[in-house]
């Protein structure tokens, strides 16, 4: 008998659950991707997530040619997609992993609910977490608001994974004709207009190979020293898995087995878990306060005084020109790669909650256009712990300094110089804040903006006093 094994962000062969239950349950497996980007609650994929998806479906269809199969890619909407394939092939089952994200999970329910009540088996399993969101909880059976204690109880409740490898060679198709081929992946149009993210892929190889390599590199150079180096932008600190693990393409708990088994010193081997404790928090977070996609978790900021939207100024940052070289170099490194260091990260979207007092929301959708591993658990959850208004203790009074900031973690002005060629002349400390000196500045790089949008010790006043509105009293 034939299984549909279904997959999504779950690209690829090894450690994938779905596909093992098909093989060991003695079905045929018969591997399809489903296209329904209307289906993602108004959360549809952005662009530089469609090319990578783009990357990632041709990848895993050159690994099931390898096996004598083959990926096929289809148009939604889902349930009907996969009644009519059902029907077509006489296939018994349908095999999936999970996602959580709040309208895919009401979404995958509905389909469970559907597909069992015409007698096909439906089963999903879970192939993107090391715990599941609703397996951690306080001793009062309630979810976690904030990381430590959530990660300390998940951590207690750890057991070695049993990873899964796929076989070479599976059986075979009865009569491949005989199935409906779909769509090519080229109709799918996943791939932006222009050449944006020709300079993404000298970066990132996606697909499970490049996700493979990806961590081996990681394992030899990273992991050791990863604890100090791992906030500084300006060198190859961290593992930069997390497009492939958004997407699947390798097994998250095949790489907290592998650093876990690394010669490495076990401060930087607990540090790398807890990074993926970060991202297991956040699903969990997702999962059990779902309006956290697009409002705040703590409901005080519901009349924060945000200021009024202003294309100018969003704009100013979304292409890197606020006038903050630390700010600025993140912008640019994100719009041209498509990936941006998480120290950056939290140094812009900080600027543009607290020194631009702009509501999170418009930093998360830029982010979730831009990012190649844009993922609604972790974007939400970042944004959120950036602006003061969400999970974890972090109060919406700690306001970063940006020119302190790049003094800290870019102390040799590596980073900024790397984005900021033009800026690249300028001695330390003035390439962290060029205004100091305008006949500097304009000798430098003249097109660079002269002023910053806003001053950072005149942003962190205003942000103090609009969050005096919302304080409570005492
Ligand atoms: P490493 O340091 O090598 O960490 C290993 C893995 O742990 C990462 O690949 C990632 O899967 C996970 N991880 C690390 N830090 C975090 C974190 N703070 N939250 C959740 N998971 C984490 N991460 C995304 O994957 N998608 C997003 O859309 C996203 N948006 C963010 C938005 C903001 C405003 C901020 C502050 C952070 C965001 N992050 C997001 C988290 C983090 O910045 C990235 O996961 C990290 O930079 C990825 O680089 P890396 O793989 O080299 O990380």
């Amino acid at each position: 008998a034939i299984a549909l094994v279904w997959l999504r962000d779950d690209l690829r062969l090894d450690d994938n659950p779905a596909l093992r239950a098909a093989l060991e349950g003695g079905y045929v497996p018969l591997a399809v991707h489903v296209h329904a980007p209307e289906e993602e609650g108004g959360w549809a994929p952005g662009n530089a997530s469609n090319a990578w998806r783009h990357r990632s479906l041709r990848a895993l269809d050159d690994e099931l040619r390898t096996r004598g199969s083959r990926l096929r890619l289809f148009r939604g909407p889902t349930l009907q997609t996969l009644q009519s394939l059902l029907a077509a092939t006489d296939a018994e089952a349908v095999f999936w992993n999970r996602r959580y994200e709040p309208a895919v999970e009401a979404r995958d329910a509905g389909i469970k609910r559907a597909l069992r009540a015409q007698g096909v088996r439906a089963e999903s399993f879970n192939g993107a977490l090391l715990f599941e969101p609703w397996q951690v909880g306080t001793r009062q059976g309630d979810p976690y608001r904030v990381f430590t204690p959530y990660w300390r109880t998940a951590l207690a409740g750890w057991r070695e994974p049993r990873l899964w490898e796929a076989p070479a060679v599976w059986p075979a198709l009865p009569d491949e004709d005989a199935v409906p081929h779909g769509v090519t992946l080229e109709a799918l149009h996943l791939v932006p207009g222009r050449d944006w993210d020709a300079e993404f892929w000298q970066r990132f190889a996606p697909g499970e190979a490049g996700a493979r390599a990806a961590l081996a590199s990681f394992l030899e150079q990273g992991l050791h020293g990863y604890g100090t180096r791992r906030d500084v932008p300006g060198c190859r600190g961290t593992s930069r898995l997390s497009p492939h693990l958004h997407f699947g393409e390798v097994s998250v708990a095949r790489v907290a087995a592998a650093v876990r088994a690394a010669d490495a010193p076990a401060g930087d081997v607990e540090r790398f878990l807890a990074e993926l404790g970060w991202r297991e928090f956040a699903h969990h977070v997702l999962h059990h306060f779902p309006h956290t996609a697009d409002a705040d978790l703590n409901p005080r900021f519901r009349d924060f005084p945000w200021a009024p939207p202003q294309p100018r100024i969003l704009r100013a940052w979304q292409r890197g020109r606020t006038g903050v070289p630390i700010v600025d170099a993140g912008m640019r490194e994100l719009w041209r790669t498509g990936w941006m260091h998480n120290r950056v990260r939290m140094i812009v979207a900080s600027y543009l909650t607290k020194h631009l007092r702009m509501h999170w929301r418009h930093g998360a959708r830029w982010f979730w256009d831009t990012l190649v591993d844009a993922d609604l658990a972790s974007n939400s959850l970042g944004w959120q712990w950036t602006a003061g208004t969400g999970a974890d203790a972090a109060p919406y009074v700690r306001v970063f300094n940006p020119v302190v900031q790049a003094a800290r973690f870019d102390p040799d002005g590596a980073y900024i110089a790397r984005w900021l060629p033009e800026l690249g002349s300028l001695p330390l400390p003035l390439r962290y804040a060029p205004w100091e000196d305008p006949a500097a500045l304009r000798r430098a790089a003249p097109e660079y903006p002269r002023r910053p949008l806003v001053e950072p010790a005149e942003g962190r006043r205003a942000a103090l006093r609009a969050y005096a509105a919302v304080a409570a009293p005492g």
